[in-house]
Protein backbone atom coordinates (compact mmCIF):
# COMPACT_ATOMS: atom_id res chain seq x y z
CA UNK A 1 0.00 0.00 0.00
CA UNK A 2 0.91 3.74 -0.97
CA UNK A 3 -1.52 6.23 -0.38
CA UNK A 4 -0.11 9.77 -1.51
CA UNK A 5 -1.33 13.25 -3.00
CA UNK A 6 -0.80 13.21 -6.51
CA UNK A 7 0.26 17.04 -7.67
CA UNK A 8 1.05 17.38 -11.67
CA UNK A 9 5.09 18.02 -12.16
CA UNK A 10 5.01 19.61 -15.34
CA UNK A 11 8.56 20.47 -16.94
CA UNK A 12 7.38 21.40 -20.37
CA UNK A 13 6.09 18.72 -22.46
CA UNK A 14 5.77 16.32 -19.70
CA UNK A 15 4.31 15.55 -16.71
CA UNK A 16 6.72 13.37 -14.47
CA UNK A 17 3.65 12.35 -12.21
CA UNK A 18 0.48 10.82 -13.29
CA UNK A 19 -2.35 11.06 -11.52
CA UNK A 20 -3.94 6.86 -11.03
CA UNK A 21 -7.66 8.17 -10.57
CA UNK A 22 -7.57 10.77 -13.12
CA UNK A 23 -6.30 8.39 -15.52
CA UNK A 24 -8.74 5.83 -14.66
CA UNK A 25 -11.87 8.58 -15.16
CA UNK A 26 -10.30 9.33 -18.97
CA UNK A 27 -10.65 5.56 -19.76
CA UNK A 28 -13.74 5.13 -18.68
CA UNK A 29 -15.12 8.14 -20.48
CA UNK A 30 -13.04 6.57 -23.72
CA UNK A 31 -15.10 3.66 -23.06
CA UNK A 32 -18.32 4.93 -23.17
CA UNK A 33 -17.73 6.59 -26.26
CA UNK A 34 -16.56 3.44 -27.61
CA UNK A 35 -19.39 1.24 -26.52
CA UNK A 36 -21.95 3.82 -28.27
CA UNK A 37 -19.76 4.44 -31.45
CA UNK A 38 -19.14 1.17 -32.03
CA UNK A 39 -22.17 -0.77 -33.18
CA UNK A 40 -20.78 -4.39 -32.88
CA UNK A 41 -24.35 -5.58 -32.82
CA UNK A 42 -25.08 -4.51 -36.07
CA UNK A 43 -21.49 -4.35 -37.86
CA UNK A 44 -20.48 -7.60 -35.74
CA UNK A 45 -17.59 -8.35 -33.76
CA UNK A 46 -13.86 -8.57 -34.44
CA UNK A 47 -12.18 -11.88 -33.18
CA UNK A 48 -8.15 -11.21 -31.90
CA UNK A 49 -6.43 -7.87 -32.31
CA UNK A 50 -3.33 -6.77 -31.77
CA UNK A 51 -2.34 -3.34 -31.07
CA UNK A 52 1.16 -1.99 -30.72
CA UNK A 53 1.44 1.09 -28.62
CA UNK A 54 -1.54 0.36 -26.61
CA UNK A 55 -1.47 2.49 -23.42
CA UNK A 56 -2.18 6.25 -24.24
CA UNK A 57 -3.25 8.86 -27.80
CA UNK A 58 -4.37 6.79 -30.90
CA UNK A 59 -3.53 2.85 -29.54
CA UNK A 60 -5.03 3.40 -26.50
CA UNK A 61 -8.05 4.47 -28.55
CA UNK A 62 -7.87 1.46 -30.61
CA UNK A 63 -7.38 -0.83 -27.86
CA UNK A 64 -10.81 0.62 -25.94
CA UNK A 65 -12.61 0.70 -29.46
CA UNK A 66 -11.36 -3.18 -30.41
CA UNK A 67 -12.05 -4.73 -26.84
CA UNK A 68 -14.95 -2.60 -25.48
CA UNK A 69 -16.81 -1.88 -29.15
CA UNK A 70 -16.00 -4.81 -31.21
CA UNK A 71 -15.89 -7.53 -28.33
CA UNK A 72 -12.10 -7.93 -29.29
CA UNK A 73 -9.67 -10.46 -27.80
CA UNK A 74 -7.10 -7.93 -27.31
CA UNK A 75 -3.53 -7.83 -26.78
CA UNK A 76 -1.30 -4.29 -26.09
CA UNK A 77 2.24 -4.08 -26.80
CA UNK A 78 3.44 -0.75 -24.38
CA UNK A 79 6.50 0.64 -22.94
CA UNK A 80 5.30 2.36 -19.54
CA UNK A 81 6.92 2.39 -15.76
CA UNK A 82 5.22 0.98 -13.06
CA UNK A 83 4.87 2.47 -9.95
CA UNK A 84 7.45 2.16 -7.35
CA UNK A 85 6.49 1.85 -3.29
CA UNK A 86 6.65 6.17 -3.37
CA UNK A 87 6.73 7.14 -6.97
CA UNK A 88 3.55 7.30 -9.28
CA UNK A 89 3.84 4.88 -12.77
CA UNK A 90 3.67 6.61 -16.35
CA UNK A 91 -0.22 7.26 -17.15
CA UNK A 92 -0.27 4.78 -19.69
CA UNK A 93 0.29 2.53 -16.71
CA UNK A 94 -2.61 3.49 -15.07
CA UNK A 95 -4.36 3.95 -18.30
CA UNK A 96 -4.27 0.16 -18.71
CA UNK A 97 -5.05 -1.04 -15.22
CA UNK A 98 -8.41 0.65 -15.20
CA UNK A 99 -9.35 -0.88 -18.76
CA UNK A 100 -7.85 -4.42 -17.41
CA UNK A 101 -10.21 -3.62 -14.39
CA UNK A 102 -13.22 -3.05 -16.57
CA UNK A 103 -12.41 -5.67 -19.34
CA UNK A 104 -12.71 -7.93 -16.28
CA UNK A 105 -16.62 -6.89 -15.29
CA UNK A 106 -17.32 -7.30 -18.86
CA UNK A 107 -15.84 -10.78 -19.46
CA UNK A 108 -13.35 -9.43 -21.86
CA UNK A 109 -10.19 -11.21 -23.33
CA UNK A 110 -7.41 -8.04 -23.12
CA UNK A 111 -3.60 -8.95 -21.97
CA UNK A 112 -1.07 -6.40 -21.80
CA UNK A 113 2.82 -7.04 -22.55
CA UNK A 114 5.00 -3.77 -21.28
CA UNK A 115 8.39 -3.80 -22.83
CA UNK A 116 10.32 -2.54 -26.09
CA UNK A 117 8.49 -3.28 -28.94
CA UNK A 118 11.58 -2.95 -31.45
CA UNK A 119 13.09 -5.93 -29.37
CA UNK A 120 12.68 -9.43 -30.35
CA UNK A 121 12.33 -10.52 -26.79
CA UNK A 122 9.06 -8.81 -27.03
CA UNK A 123 7.91 -9.72 -30.60
CA UNK A 124 8.98 -13.50 -28.99
CA UNK A 125 6.30 -12.80 -25.86
CA UNK A 126 3.51 -11.48 -28.41
CA UNK A 127 4.03 -14.94 -30.54
CA UNK A 128 3.94 -16.65 -27.99
CA UNK A 129 1.02 -15.14 -26.17
CA UNK A 130 -0.89 -15.13 -29.45
CA UNK A 131 0.30 -18.71 -29.89
CA UNK A 132 -1.31 -20.03 -26.61
CA UNK A 133 -3.75 -17.89 -25.70
CA UNK A 134 -5.75 -15.32 -28.54
CA UNK A 135 -5.23 -17.39 -31.70
CA UNK A 136 -4.95 -15.94 -35.21
CA UNK A 137 -5.27 -12.21 -35.14
CA UNK A 138 -7.82 -10.43 -37.49
CA UNK A 139 -6.69 -7.11 -36.99
CA UNK A 140 -2.52 -5.43 -36.23
CA UNK A 141 -2.70 -2.09 -35.50
CA UNK A 142 0.78 -0.57 -35.24
CA UNK A 143 0.99 2.34 -33.26
CA UNK A 144 4.04 3.31 -31.75
CA UNK A 145 5.61 7.05 -31.28
CA UNK A 146 9.44 6.14 -29.89
CA UNK A 147 12.08 8.88 -29.50
CA UNK A 148 14.40 6.23 -30.46
CA UNK A 149 14.76 2.39 -31.42
CA UNK A 150 17.80 -0.24 -29.92
CA UNK A 151 17.96 -2.79 -32.47
CA UNK A 152 19.06 -6.69 -31.29
CA UNK A 153 22.91 -5.57 -32.04
CA UNK A 154 22.74 -2.93 -29.71
CA UNK A 155 22.80 -0.20 -32.36
CA UNK A 156 20.69 3.16 -30.99
CA UNK A 157 18.89 5.64 -33.06
CA UNK A 158 17.49 8.42 -31.85
CA UNK A 159 14.67 10.45 -33.95
CA UNK A 160 14.71 13.82 -34.18
CA UNK A 161 12.05 16.57 -35.29
CA UNK A 162 14.07 18.67 -37.25
CA UNK A 163 13.54 20.30 -41.16
CA UNK A 164 15.07 19.07 -44.26
CA UNK A 165 17.64 21.13 -46.54
CA UNK A 166 16.74 24.46 -44.69
CA UNK A 167 16.52 25.97 -41.55
CA UNK A 168 13.01 26.52 -39.40
CA UNK A 169 12.88 30.38 -38.37
CA UNK A 170 9.17 30.99 -37.52
CA UNK A 171 6.63 31.11 -34.82
CA UNK A 172 6.22 28.39 -31.90
CA UNK A 173 5.13 27.87 -28.34
CA UNK A 174 6.99 27.79 -25.12
CA UNK A 175 4.92 25.33 -22.67
CA UNK A 176 7.21 26.62 -19.62
CA UNK A 177 6.70 29.92 -19.81
CA UNK A 178 3.05 30.05 -21.84
CA UNK A 179 4.34 32.34 -24.04
CA UNK A 180 4.59 32.77 -28.16
CA UNK A 181 7.82 32.57 -29.84
CA UNK A 182 8.51 34.50 -33.03
CA UNK A 183 11.60 33.40 -34.50
CA UNK A 184 12.46 29.99 -33.26
CA UNK A 185 15.28 28.79 -35.42
CA UNK A 186 15.44 25.01 -35.76
CA UNK A 187 18.58 23.97 -37.31
CA UNK A 188 18.62 21.40 -40.56
CA UNK A 189 18.94 17.90 -40.03
CA UNK A 190 22.13 16.33 -41.56
CA UNK A 191 21.66 12.58 -43.54
CA UNK A 192 22.38 10.22 -40.20
CA UNK A 193 19.75 12.30 -38.39
CA UNK A 194 17.27 11.54 -41.19
CA UNK A 195 17.78 7.98 -41.27
CA UNK A 196 17.54 7.66 -37.61
CA UNK A 197 14.03 9.23 -38.05
CA UNK A 198 12.91 7.06 -40.55
CA UNK A 199 14.72 4.14 -38.31
CA UNK A 200 12.36 5.19 -35.59
CA UNK A 201 9.22 6.25 -37.14
CA UNK A 202 9.27 4.84 -40.44
CA UNK A 203 7.98 1.67 -41.67
CA UNK A 204 10.86 -1.20 -41.01
CA UNK A 205 9.37 -2.04 -37.81
CA UNK A 206 6.06 -2.70 -38.28
CA UNK A 207 6.98 -5.09 -41.66
CA UNK A 208 9.12 -6.95 -39.60
CA UNK A 209 6.25 -7.37 -37.33
CA UNK A 210 3.85 -8.17 -39.94
CA UNK A 211 6.49 -10.90 -41.27
CA UNK A 212 6.91 -12.31 -38.20
CA UNK A 213 3.65 -13.11 -37.37
CA UNK A 214 2.97 -14.44 -41.07
CA UNK A 215 5.56 -17.03 -40.82
CA UNK A 216 4.91 -18.21 -37.51
CA UNK A 217 1.32 -18.73 -38.95
CA UNK A 218 -0.53 -15.98 -37.21
CA UNK A 219 -2.61 -13.75 -39.15
CA UNK A 220 -6.04 -14.91 -39.90
CA UNK A 221 -7.64 -14.72 -43.77
CA UNK A 222 -8.51 -10.76 -44.02
CA UNK A 223 -6.43 -9.41 -41.79
CA UNK A 224 -6.16 -6.23 -41.94
CA UNK A 225 -3.42 -3.81 -40.41
CA UNK A 226 -3.34 -0.42 -40.03
CA UNK A 227 -0.72 2.41 -38.95
CA UNK A 228 -1.11 6.11 -38.41
CA UNK A 229 0.52 9.16 -40.00
CA UNK A 230 -0.38 12.91 -39.91
CA UNK A 231 -0.27 15.66 -42.54
CA UNK A 232 -1.01 18.43 -41.04
CA UNK A 233 -1.11 22.11 -42.25
CA UNK A 234 1.42 24.61 -44.33
CA UNK A 235 2.19 26.48 -40.80
CA UNK A 236 4.20 23.26 -39.41
CA UNK A 237 5.56 21.39 -42.82
CA UNK A 238 8.78 23.18 -42.34
CA UNK A 239 8.96 21.22 -39.37
CA UNK A 240 6.55 18.22 -40.00
CA UNK A 241 5.42 17.17 -43.24
CA UNK A 242 8.52 18.29 -44.76
CA UNK A 243 10.82 17.58 -42.16
CA UNK A 244 12.49 14.31 -40.67
CA UNK A 245 9.38 13.21 -39.05
CA UNK A 246 7.65 13.73 -42.40
CA UNK A 247 10.26 11.52 -44.38
CA UNK A 248 9.50 8.94 -41.94
CA UNK A 249 5.79 8.90 -42.22
CA UNK A 250 6.55 8.87 -46.05
CA UNK A 251 8.40 5.47 -45.69
CA UNK A 252 5.49 4.34 -43.49
CA UNK A 253 3.14 5.04 -46.34
CA UNK A 254 5.24 3.13 -48.53
CA UNK A 255 5.38 0.75 -46.60
CA UNK A 256 1.39 0.14 -46.33
CA UNK A 257 1.54 0.00 -50.16
CA UNK A 258 4.25 -3.26 -49.86
CA UNK A 259 2.51 -5.08 -46.73
CA UNK A 260 -1.04 -4.40 -48.86
CA UNK A 261 0.39 -6.74 -51.67
CA UNK A 262 1.93 -9.24 -49.16
CA UNK A 263 -1.35 -9.87 -47.57
CA UNK A 264 -3.47 -9.91 -50.53
CA UNK A 265 -3.01 -13.14 -51.50
CA UNK A 266 -4.99 -13.87 -48.34
CA UNK A 267 -7.68 -11.12 -49.05
CA UNK A 268 -5.96 -9.18 -46.30
CA UNK A 269 -5.29 -5.75 -46.86
CA UNK A 270 -2.75 -2.86 -45.45
CA UNK A 271 -2.96 0.98 -45.20
CA UNK A 272 -2.06 4.07 -43.25
CA UNK A 273 -4.81 6.20 -41.74
CA UNK A 274 -4.04 9.71 -41.59
CA UNK A 275 -5.10 10.99 -38.69
CA UNK A 276 -6.47 14.57 -37.26
CA UNK A 277 -3.72 16.52 -34.66
CA UNK A 278 -4.42 16.02 -31.07
CA UNK A 279 -2.37 16.27 -28.05
CA UNK A 280 -0.72 13.22 -27.00
CA UNK A 281 2.26 12.91 -25.33
CA UNK A 282 4.02 12.67 -28.69
CA UNK A 283 2.53 14.99 -30.80
CA UNK A 284 3.25 17.87 -27.59
CA UNK A 285 6.78 17.90 -28.24
CA UNK A 286 6.80 18.73 -31.73
CA UNK A 287 7.75 22.26 -32.11
CA UNK A 288 4.65 24.48 -33.83
CA UNK A 289 2.67 21.97 -33.17
CA UNK A 290 0.87 23.21 -29.60
CA UNK A 291 0.25 26.83 -31.02
CA UNK A 292 -1.20 25.13 -34.52
CA UNK A 293 -3.61 23.17 -31.92
CA UNK A 294 -4.59 25.74 -29.79
CA UNK A 295 -5.65 27.55 -33.23
CA UNK A 296 -6.84 24.34 -34.64
CA UNK A 297 -9.10 23.53 -31.93
CA UNK A 298 -10.78 26.86 -31.28
CA UNK A 299 -11.36 26.84 -35.04
CA UNK A 300 -13.20 23.21 -35.15
CA UNK A 301 -15.07 23.82 -31.82
CA UNK A 302 -16.58 27.15 -33.14
CA UNK A 303 -17.90 24.67 -35.99
CA UNK A 304 -18.87 21.24 -34.02
CA UNK A 305 -16.24 19.65 -35.62
CA UNK A 306 -13.53 19.04 -33.04
CA UNK A 307 -12.73 15.27 -31.98
CA UNK A 308 -10.70 13.38 -29.98
CA UNK A 309 -8.59 10.31 -29.95
CA UNK A 310 -11.72 8.15 -29.11
CA UNK A 311 -13.96 9.67 -31.62
CA UNK A 312 -11.34 9.77 -34.45
CA UNK A 313 -10.87 5.70 -33.80
CA UNK A 314 -14.40 5.39 -33.26
CA UNK A 315 -14.84 6.62 -36.93
CA UNK A 316 -12.02 4.64 -38.44
CA UNK A 317 -13.95 1.18 -37.42
CA UNK A 318 -17.09 2.29 -38.50
CA UNK A 319 -16.46 3.88 -41.61
CA UNK A 320 -13.29 2.12 -43.00
CA UNK A 321 -11.95 -0.61 -40.93
CA UNK A 322 -14.53 -2.46 -38.99
CA UNK A 323 -16.56 -5.54 -40.10
CA UNK A 324 -17.59 -5.24 -43.33
CA UNK A 325 -16.34 -1.80 -44.20
CA UNK A 326 -14.03 -1.49 -47.46
CA UNK A 327 -11.41 1.87 -46.42
CA UNK A 328 -12.41 4.63 -48.80
CA UNK A 329 -9.04 5.87 -49.73
CA UNK A 330 -7.65 9.03 -51.01
CA UNK A 331 -5.93 9.14 -54.97
CA UNK A 332 -2.57 8.12 -52.78
CA UNK A 333 -4.48 4.95 -51.18
CA UNK A 334 -4.48 6.81 -47.62
CA UNK A 335 -7.06 6.51 -45.28
CA UNK A 336 -8.26 10.35 -44.34
CA UNK A 337 -9.44 10.79 -40.80
CA UNK A 338 -8.19 14.73 -40.89
CA UNK A 339 -10.74 15.64 -43.54
CA UNK A 340 -12.77 18.01 -41.08
CA UNK A 341 -9.05 19.41 -39.54
CA UNK A 342 -8.11 19.85 -43.32
CA UNK A 343 -11.61 21.63 -44.64
CA UNK A 344 -10.05 24.53 -46.29
CA UNK A 345 -12.12 26.89 -44.36
CA UNK A 346 -10.82 26.19 -41.31
CA UNK A 347 -6.92 25.82 -42.71
CA UNK A 348 -7.47 29.45 -43.86
CA UNK A 349 -8.79 30.71 -40.57
CA UNK A 350 -5.71 28.83 -38.58
CA UNK A 351 -3.39 30.55 -40.77
CA UNK A 352 -4.81 34.20 -40.97
CA UNK A 353 -4.85 34.03 -36.79
CA UNK A 354 -0.86 32.41 -36.94
CA UNK A 355 0.19 35.55 -38.35
CA UNK A 356 -1.81 37.30 -35.65
CA UNK A 357 -1.17 35.89 -32.73
CA UNK A 358 0.72 37.47 -29.69
CA UNK A 359 1.12 36.40 -25.70
CA UNK A 360 -2.05 39.60 -25.46
CA UNK A 361 -4.37 37.66 -27.83
CA UNK A 362 -3.66 34.23 -27.27
CA UNK A 363 -6.60 33.73 -25.21
CA UNK A 364 -9.13 35.69 -27.93
CA UNK A 365 -7.58 33.87 -31.00
CA UNK A 366 -6.66 30.49 -29.57
CA UNK A 367 -7.94 27.88 -27.63
CA UNK A 368 -4.83 27.76 -25.24
CA UNK A 369 -6.95 26.93 -22.10
CA UNK A 370 -8.56 23.88 -24.37
CA UNK A 371 -5.53 22.91 -25.18
CA UNK A 372 -3.63 23.13 -21.64
CA UNK A 373 -6.47 21.02 -20.28
CA UNK A 374 -6.08 18.08 -23.05
CA UNK A 375 -2.60 17.89 -22.08
CA UNK A 376 -2.81 17.99 -18.31
CA UNK A 377 -5.95 15.49 -18.31
CA UNK A 378 -3.02 13.21 -20.32
CA UNK A 379 -1.70 12.53 -16.91
CA UNK A 380 -4.86 12.55 -15.28
CA UNK A 381 -5.36 16.14 -13.94
CA UNK A 382 -7.28 18.77 -14.47
CA UNK A 383 -10.74 15.96 -14.93
CA UNK A 384 -13.83 16.38 -13.81
CA UNK A 385 -14.95 14.55 -10.62
CA UNK A 386 -11.91 13.50 -9.26
CA UNK A 387 -10.60 15.24 -5.84
CA UNK A 388 -6.82 15.98 -6.11
CA UNK A 389 -6.56 16.29 -2.53
CA UNK A 390 -7.15 13.12 -1.27
CA UNK A 391 -4.50 10.38 -1.01
CA UNK A 392 -4.51 7.94 -3.24
CA UNK A 393 -3.27 4.16 -4.08
CA UNK A 394 -0.34 4.66 -6.57
CA UNK A 395 1.05 1.40 -6.19
CA UNK A 396 -1.78 -0.49 -8.98
CA UNK A 397 -0.68 -3.59 -10.35
CA UNK A 398 -1.48 -4.23 -13.96
CA UNK A 399 -1.70 -7.66 -14.67
CA UNK A 400 0.59 -9.99 -16.51
CA UNK A 401 2.72 -7.11 -17.99
P1 LIG B 1 1.50 8.50 -27.77
O1 LIG B 1 2.75 9.08 -27.25
O2 LIG B 1 0.23 8.87 -27.07
O3 LIG B 1 1.57 6.89 -27.76
C1 LIG B 1 2.71 6.16 -28.07
C2 LIG B 1 2.54 4.72 -27.67
O4 LIG B 1 3.72 3.99 -28.08
C3 LIG B 1 2.40 4.48 -26.15
O5 LIG B 1 1.50 3.41 -25.93
C4 LIG B 1 3.80 4.04 -25.73
O6 LIG B 1 3.85 3.21 -24.57
C5 LIG B 1 4.20 3.25 -26.96
N1 LIG B 1 5.65 3.10 -27.11
C6 LIG B 1 6.59 4.05 -27.29
N2 LIG B 1 7.81 3.47 -27.43
C7 LIG B 1 7.63 2.13 -27.34
C8 LIG B 1 8.48 1.02 -27.41
N3 LIG B 1 9.78 1.14 -27.62
N4 LIG B 1 7.93 -0.21 -27.24
C9 LIG B 1 6.60 -0.38 -27.00
N5 LIG B 1 5.74 0.65 -26.97
C10 LIG B 1 6.26 1.89 -27.12
O7 LIG B 1 1.46 8.84 -29.31
P2 LIG B 1 0.32 9.15 -30.40
O8 LIG B 1 0.32 10.61 -30.64
O9 LIG B 1 -0.94 8.44 -30.10
O10 LIG B 1 1.00 8.50 -31.69
C11 LIG B 1 0.67 7.21 -32.20
C12 LIG B 1 0.75 7.26 -33.70
O11 LIG B 1 -0.26 8.16 -34.19
C13 LIG B 1 2.09 7.78 -34.22
O12 LIG B 1 2.44 7.10 -35.40
C14 LIG B 1 1.77 9.23 -34.56
O13 LIG B 1 2.63 9.79 -35.52
C15 LIG B 1 0.35 9.06 -35.09
N6 LIG B 1 -0.43 10.31 -35.16
C16 LIG B 1 -0.49 11.15 -34.09
C17 LIG B 1 -1.20 12.34 -34.21
C18 LIG B 1 -1.28 13.31 -33.05
O14 LIG B 1 -1.67 14.45 -33.28
N7 LIG B 1 -0.96 12.90 -31.85
C19 LIG B 1 -1.86 12.66 -35.39
C20 LIG B 1 -1.81 11.75 -36.45
C21 LIG B 1 -1.08 10.58 -36.33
Amino acid sequence: MSEQIVEPKIRGFISLTAHPDGCAANVRQQIEIAQIGSPSETQGEIGNVLVIGSSTGYGLASFLVSSFGYGAATLGVCFEKEPTETKPATAGWYNLVEAHRLAEVNDLHIETINGDAFSDEVKQEVVQAITERFGQLDMVVYSLAAPRRRDPDGTIWNSVLKPIDEPYTGKSFDLRRHKVIDGMFVEPANQDEIEATCKVMGGEDWKSWIELLSSNGLLARECRTVAYSYIGPDVTAALYRRGTIGRAKEHLEKTANELDAFLKPTDGGAWVSINKGVVTQASSAIPGVPLYMSLLFKSMKQRGTHEGVIEQIVRLFTDHIGPGQTPILDNERRIRLDDLEMEEAVQREVLERWDLVTDENLDELTDYAGYRHYFEELFGFDVPGVDYKVPTEVNRNLPNA
